[in-house]
């Protein structure tokens, strides 16, 4: 009897022994999948991929869609964005009818992805005071960004969101969070008196794109552009007609153009009036990785200080 106990003890070890073995390598396997254990974001742009890295830093895992230098307010997204979404814990997109172009590219990845608005797909300028296109008051102008001030509430948005999803992180995205928004609102400080010693005739900036809306409203210069947003037909004979007309009545001294547009039509305003395209600036895309411009703050930093130099031309 003792030893038919015996067997039975020692049947059920091993057959215990077994599905231990079995389930271990379920769970190392599952573990395998997401390895790091990090939060899995993803940004629809350059520029909202920066200030995520600096609340997230190495703690989490971030992949960025449209390449730098690229328009995201059009775009068709790949393979691997498609795969890197559906992964993803958290899709931060700047919202502002910025992705929206070719028919809302953004809008069809979420659903692709089988990814929900709130749940894990978050804009980085809820929070913003928007301001209109002026062909077409319903439309958001999406460019906030370029007004710094704006860029803090981006940052905080970010690191709420990021927090709520993270909590064992939360502190250490907060700090990182209020070190990053302090160094930017340094820099909006100085901006904000940046241009006041330019005569106001002379303070005209000459772009592309609309994009410097939140720029000028917050920096005080006048805007003067080609075309309003890079979603309509650009460079079109009214279109020139209208912004050369501005140049004429201001004492604008150059033109600047965006990294993310084709120089074109800006070429063929430089050749109208005679004045020099004075340096390229950042609109819609941080500069390659390794040049300047290539970080937020010193994609502001080069915008204020070119435009600053290129409307003080003698
Ligand atoms: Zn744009």
């Amino acid at each position: 009897m003792k030893r038919i106990i015996a067997t039975f003890v020692a049947v059920v070890m091993m057959i215990g022994g077994v599905f231990l073995f079995l389930n271990n390598r379920g769970d190392s396997k599952a573990e395998q999948q997401n390895a790091s254990g990090k939060l899995r974001i993803v940004t629809t742009n350059s520029i909202l991929e920066d200030m995520v890295h600096n609340v997230g830093q190495d703690r989490i895992d971030l992949y960025s869609i449209v390449q730098r230098g690229t328009d995201p307010h059009e775009y068709e997204p790949r393979p691997t964005d498609v795969s890197k979404s559906t992964e993803a814990d958290i899709l931060f997109h700047n919202g502002l009818n910025l992705e929206t172009g070719g028919s809302g590219w953004f809008n069809k990845l979420v659903e692709t992805a089988h990814k929900k608005f709130d749940r894990d797909v978050f804009a980085a300028s809820a929070g913003v005071t928007a301001q209109h296109l002026t062909t077409n008051v319903k439309e958001e102008d999406p460019h906030a960004w370029l007004d710094l001030a704006n860029g803090i509430k981006y940052v905080q948005t970010i690191t709420k969101v990021m927090k709520e999803k993270d909590p064992k992180n939360a502190s250490f995205y907060q700090l990182n969070s209020d070190q990053y928004v302090a160094k930017l609102q340094k820099l909006h400080a100085t901006a904000q008196s940046q241009f006041l010693d330019i005569p106001e005739k002379q303070r005209l900036l000459v772009t592309s794109e609309g994009a410097f809306k939140y720029f000028a409203k917050a920096y005080h210069v006048t805007p003067a552009y080609i075309w309003e947003i890079n979603t309509e037909s650009q460079g079109t004979p009214e279109q020139m007609k209208s912004v050369l007309a501005k140049i004429d009545q201001s004492d604008v001294k150059s033109l600047f153009v965006e990294t993310s547009v084709s120089p074109k039509s800006m070429n063929k305003v430089a050749k109208e009036t005679g004045l020099k395209i004075y340096s390229k600036i950042f609109t819609d895309s941080l500069a390659k990785e390794g040049t300047t411009g290539d970080t937020y703050y010193t994609m502001m930093k080069w915008n204020l200080d070119k435009i600053h130099e290129g409307l003080t031309l003698q």
